[in-house]
């Protein structure tokens, strides 16, 4: 079932007209082809962004830190500002040994 893009009415396939058409019931809007094609929207969806979990210890130094797993006595460290300034920044360690990776509560 088509409707009139005018009034919204039905369209009826138009009598006399070439075989195919539709015609508005109540108003002269003739549809120009016989079905309209809709071309479908290829709407491409955002890919996901995977965050990989990098390990970034590489270029981080070493610091002799207790792990609290295995006892290795060595790990790497580096820190990260949690908040915008009001805070200290927050050390994190991995062993070296283990990777266990935990936090320094200052
Ligand atoms: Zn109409
Ligand atoms: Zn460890």
């Amino acid at each position: 079932m088509m409707f009139c893009p005018k009034c919204g009415s039905i369209l009826a396939p138009k009598e006399g007209g070439k075989k195919g058409k539709l015609g508005c019931v109540r108003c002269n809007y003739v549809s120009k082809e016989k079905q309209e094609v809709k071309l479908q929207e290829t709407v491409e969806k955002p890919k996901k962004i995977e965050i990989i979990d990098e390990n970034p210890m590489k270029a981080y130094p070493k610091t002799k830190e207790e792990c609290p797993k295995c006892s290795n006595r060595e790990a790497y460290f580096w820190t990260v500002q949690t908040r915008a300034g009001d805070e200290a920044e927050t050390r994190f360690f991995e062993c070296t040994k283990c990777r266990h990776r935990w936090r320094e509560y200052s």
